[in-house]
């Protein structure tokens, strides 16, 4: 059975990178029948908080990446933790390192100076000694001393790092707590995790993991390295780049699945399919497909992808959204949110603009005064005035609407234009709106004509 994870460290919210290695992983194991398993890294006590756990989980819950077990927490599991520490121990896996601090500076600047690589020579390695009172030694891994690690990774390819390369790990600090690297193996080790696919900043990580793993006699995951986002600078993409939160998306009004949809099609392609639903992406999603190297996150598709997933969706659905974007109180069903939705829906590119277009249906906007400037005088005035007449005795629906406005400004020797933007304006707060028919209809002959009415009246 396969089995995938997903090990955040709760040290911010959930990013998009994150969220697109979890997105792999979990589609990995939904196509093949498997489990996916969500982790809490929460052992650098300093950094990680309650409330980023909260971003985690609400990211995974807003992007419908369900998991079949966990959250499990590392903070709840030192104890196994210790006992594995133990058994290496027993095992002749590890040992008590004594070494002070200034001893293992001394030893890094000797072998710097000598031109070689700084790493723990392993002097303790042989001594075989237990702590005595008072003695707080921490416990080092005894990495072999030959030999190469070989990882067949999934993305990345075959990597093979020698083991003259890498020394002995502490796994276990002064204070006795055990070190992020062997907390890992453990939990990949009892989780039974079959492919760790994860970031590829820990690739480096990789060698120190199996050589802990095989010490144990566990048999070994197949890795997945997943190359990193980057923005469009091609520097490691952080808040400099716009928003980089996955909550952050759902408050600017994108869709779950028009995230998801972008960021598994970043880094990864399916013929030439650019919009395709998450079941489709299980089925065609191959990990080994993946792109060798780092993306780079193109804030402008995914708005595009945004747009072209809001149109996709249902009036129905979509108003229900567009509804948590609009402050309650109003009365949304005069005109209905589905019909103004519906009118909207073609020309936005997140949810909270078609809310913000939506909103003066249900609230007279103040006339802005640059506009007003721009297109209101004494003339347009008296047009306004006179077009109120028209349209007090007309049948109200768009084709007539349309018909009016046409013989109006035929009449008066005006364009279109001319009496459709400072009618925008003063109904609507804006020069851009669908087509004024349409919005006028939706509107209501009371709500246009009262909205006229008082605009003139403060007018005049
Ligand atoms: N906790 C690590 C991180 O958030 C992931 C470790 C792993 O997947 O092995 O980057």
């Amino acid at each position: 059975m396969i089995r995938t994870r997903f090990a955040p460290s709760p040290t911010g919210y959930l990013h998009i990178g994150g969220a697109r290695t979890a997105l792999y992983a979990w589609a990995y194991a939904r196509k093949h029948g498997g489990k996916f398993i969500l982790r809490i890294e929460d052992t650098d006590l300093e950094r990680s908080t309650p409330q980023s756990v909260q971003a985690i989980l609400d990211g995974m819950a807003w992007l419908g990446l369900d998991y079949d077990e966990g959250p499990f927490y590392q903070t709840q599991r030192m104890q196994r933790y210790a006992e594995v520490i133990q058994k290496l121990l027993n095992d002749g896996h590890a040992y008590y390192c004594y070494c002070s601090k200034t001893e293992l500076d001394r030893m890094r600047e000797e072998q710097r100076r000598a031109g070689l690589k700084p790493r723990y020579d392993g002097r303790c390695r042989g001594l075989d000694k237990k702590p005595g009172a008072g003695e707080t030694p921490v416990i080092r891994f005894k990495n072999p001393l030959e030999g190469k690690v070989v990882i067949d990774d999934l993305i990345k390819g075959r990597v093979v790092v020698s083991n003259e390369e890498l020394d002995d790990l502490i796994i276990a600090r002064q204070d006795g707590t055990p070190t992020y690297n062997f907390c890992v193996v453990v939990d990949d080790y009892d989780m039974q995790i079959t492919h760790v696919i994860r970031g590829d900043d820990h690739l480096n990580n990789t060698p120190r993991q199996i050589n802990i793993l095989k010490a144990l006699s566990a048999s070994l995951p197949q890795y997945a390295h997943v190359p990193m986002i980057l923005g469009q600078d091609g520097e490691r993409l952080s808040k400099r780049h716009g928003a980089v939160s996955v909550m952050q998306y759902k408050e600017e009004g994108y869709l779950p699945g028009a995230l998801l949809n972008y960021l598994a099609r970043l880094g990864w392609a399916h013929g030439d399919a650019e919009i395709f639903s998450l079941e489709e992406f299980v089925t065609w999603f191959e990990i080994t497909a993946v792109h060798k190297s780092a993306a780079k996150f193109d804030p402008e598709k995914l708005a595009w992808l945004n747009q072209e997933r809001i149109k996709m969706m249902s009036e129905q659905q979509l108003s229900q959204l567009v509804h948590t974007f609009l402050p309650s109180g109003f009365n949304f069903s005069k005109p209905s949110l589905e019909n103004v939705t519906k009118l909207l829906k073609e020309r936005v590119h997140t949810v909270k603009e078609l809310a913000e277009h939506a909103r003066v249906f249900y609230e007279t906007p103040s006339p802005n005064a640059d506009l007003l400037k721009q297109y209101m005088n004494a003339q347009i005035l008296e047009h306004l005035m006179a077009l109120r007449k028209p349209l007090e005795t007309l049948d109200w629906e768009r084709a007539t609407l349309h018909a009016a406005l046409k013989q109006f400004v035929k009449e008066r020797g005006l364009s279109f234009a001319q009496i459709a933007i400072p009618l925008r304006i003063v109904i609507l707060g804006s020069t851009q709106s669908p087509s004024i028919d349409a919005v006028l209809e939706l509107l209501g002959k009371a709500e246009t004509l009262h909205r006229l009415d008082r605009f003139l009246a403060d007018a005049a």
